[in-house]
Parts: C-alpha cells; structure tokens; sequence
C-alpha cells in the first residue's frame, strides 16, 4: 500500500492568549504534516515556530530526511535568535510527520503530540519532552496531579536553545482506516485523551474533526493556542482542507527509534534525561 493522507487542519489562538504562536503545515502533495508551538516573548514565539517550519518545508522539498530537516529547522532558529536580541531565547517544539510509502515518519521535540487512532484505540505516539512527563515516569507525580502542577508547561527539550538537539524519531506502519492527530498542547491541556477519543471516533469528516476539536478545547476554557492536524490513511487522491500554513501565518545524539505498528506508543528511550528546563512562556 502506498499511503495517502486525507487531511484536515486548525490552528486558533484560543480564549486567553492575545497572539497565535502556534505554526502549522500541510504540504501540498498531503504528505508532509508538521505542528510547531513556540515560545519566548517580543514576538519570539512566532517567529520560532515559523521559522522552524518554514525550514523544514524546504529541507524536505531538498530531499533531506524528517530527522535532518528538524536538524536544519534547529540551527535556522537558534540563528534566527542569535541574529535580533529581541528574539533571544525564544524556541519551538516540532512534531512532524512525513509519509514515505506505506510508513509514517515522525520527528518529535518538545511536547507537541502525535496520536494514532486506530481500530477505536487511541494511543498518544510521541514522549512528551516535558518536567511532568518525567516526574510520571519516574513515578513522583500522577497524570490527574500532573494536570494542575505548576510545573506543567516545562519542556525539557524544544529547538532553538543549543546547537545539537536530540530528536525522537519514530516510524509507524500505516494501514487504511487509520486517523492520525497532531496537536499543540493547547489541545491536551485542555482535554484528556479519553475526550479526544470520541471526537476523533464520532466525527468522520478530517476537517470537521479538526474544527470540532478546537471548539472543545477553545469551551473547556482555551487557555493556550490549539493546532490540530487529523489525517485520515486511505489510498486515492489527497485532500487538503482547513487551514494551511499560508504566507499570510508568515509563518550528535543517536536517535532512538520505535518501529512497530502493532504498540507505536512504546516509550522513546531518554539516553540521559535534562536537568535544565525552559519555561514555555516569558515571565509576565
Ligand atoms: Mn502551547
């Protein structure tokens, strides 16, 4: 089977923030979905996650692999960043996903998410580069506590911040039926996986689940910008709907790799997990 993705797409600045630092992409050949969530202050959040997107729109035309165009799109903003104080410290998660034949490849940093809905079983496939997801992991903290701690929006890992960034790649056998989610944590935040579950599931439409997804998050408060890229495997033409990242949004380590489609959400492997922690917003 050669994959091809039906794909529905949001980016929205939600309830409470005054400006979207979200980016999205949605190539136009449908193979190349990528959601990128930026922070620092003075504008730096949007230029980060643009500018990571941007880069790796043109590393993949360039032919280079997901892993190295998230690479590319670390090095693109740490200069970026080095090149206007004003932007100084400002960085980016990215979640990316590139279909190649009948696999999904997926390059992750940060803790933007990818899920895969499969069979009505929703499994969260990226690692949160996160405080929280550590403290659960070494089992000091519950998910229902990880909710409210004050810590909850700490990311150990994000581009921008050094020249060598670790990036988790992970590769998924694809079948038809399969649905795809790729969100911002202004999704999760929000909802709990049981809740996206059942948008996913009930609503059949690609677009219409990612629109339905934003309203949720945006009426359990929205207190953060949400993106949301479904993409539904099939075989045929590609379609693209909804938002895409338009001119007018301007937009070494080893790489653990989990291969196999039948658990895709076996944990990456830290090879030593980050003492240093950035907060994902400026002080205020
Ligand atoms: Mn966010």
């Amino acid at each position: 089977m050669s994959a091809v993705l039906r794909i529905g797409a949001r980016t929205d600045v939600g309830r409470v923030r005054a400006g979207n630092e979200d980016s999205l992409l949605v190539s136009d050949d449908g193979r190349l979905i990528v959601v990128a969530d930026g922070m620092g202050g003075h504008q730096g959040g949007e230029v980060a996650s643009a500018t990571a997107v941007a880069t790796l729109r043109a590393e993949i035309e360039a032919g280079r692999s997901v892993e190295d165009a998230v690479v590319a799109a670390n090095r693109a903003v740490l200069e970026r960043a080095d090149g206007d104080p004003k932007l100084r410290g400002m960085g980016t998660t990215v979640t990316s996903g590139i279909v190649d034949g009948s696999s999904l490849r997926i390059a992750h940093v940060g803790d933007s998410r990818a899920y895969l809905l499969r069979d009505s079983t929703l499994r969260q496939v990226t690692v949160d580069h996160s405080v929280v997801a550590e403290l659960i992991a070494a089992g000091e903290l519950t998910e229902e506590e990880a909710l409210v701690d004050r810590r909850r929006s700490m990311i150990t890992r994000a581009l921008g911040i050094e020249r060598n960034v670790a990036v988790d790649v992970i590769t998924i056998d694809l079948r038809a039926g399969d649905r795809l989610l790729l969100c911002s944590d202004g999704l999760t935040t929000m909802l709990r996986d049981p809740a996206i579950r059942t948008i996913l599931v009930d609503v059949t439409e690609p677009d219409d689940a990612a629109g339905a997804l934003v309203a949720a998050a945006n009426d359990a408060g929205g207190a953060d910008n949400i993106t949301v890229i479904v993409a539904d495997v099939t075989v045929g033409e590609v379609t693209v709907t909804g938002d895409t990242a338009g001119e007018d949004r301007t937009p070494d380590d080893r790489h653990p790799t989990v291969t196999d489609a039948a658990t895709p959400d076996v944990p990456t492997p830290e090879a030593a997990p980050r003492r240093r922690w950035w907060s994902r917003r400026a002080p205020s």
